[in-house]
């Protein structure tokens, strides 16, 4: 499905969408958290394959906590908006926190119910719900949330969104 040229088209409509192409656009433009973290506790590199999107996360914990998180790789503005928006959101969480907007963030993409652009848990990264319209661009928001979720439990130092 392509953009509509309805005329039934409403103004939430409208402004929810120049909201995410903003948002996404000014951490694609911007950033944040895109560096190496010299003392990082672990590092995945997640691996998108139908887009060309590479990205590595790095996670320091302090604890159950985790203390710092930064990204770097290349890949398209979904992709890294996701992850800038990723690290910002959840550097300071304890693990049981990451993994709970994990699934959050999970079912906004994914989900055909609808998520209020206001849920409280998800906040800002409610404008990645659009991304649901278009999917081959789930793999590129949630690529940097595989990784992530794989340097949290250890398991594995590769992750590719062809595994799910
Ligand atoms: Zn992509």
């Amino acid at each position: 499905m392509r953009y509509s040229a309805k005329a039934g088209t409403s103004e939430t409509m409208s402004d929810l969408r120049e909201l995410y192409q903003q948002v996404i656009l000014d951490h694609h433009k911007r950033p944040r958290n895109f560096r190496h973290p010299a003392d990082a506790t672990s590092e995945v590199e997640g691996y998108n394959p139908l887009c060309g999107d590479r990205v590595t996360v790095f996670v320091k914990m302090a604890g159950d906590r985790i203390e710092d998180l930064a990204f770097q790789g290349s890949g398209c503005a979904i992709s890294t908006a996701s992850a800038s928006m990723m690290t910002e959101r959840l550097k300071g969480k304890s693990r049981a926190e990451a993994r709970a907007l994990f699934d959050d963030f999970h079912r906004l993409v994914t989900s055909d119910t609808q998520v209020p652009p206001e849920n409280e848990s998800l906040g800002k990264l409610a404008v990645f719900s659009g991304v649901r319209e278009f999917p081959l661009r789930i793999k590129c928001a949630t690529l940097a949330w595989h990784a992530l979720r794989s340097a949290l439990e250890g398991d594995h130092q590769v992750v590719s969104t062809e595994e799910e």
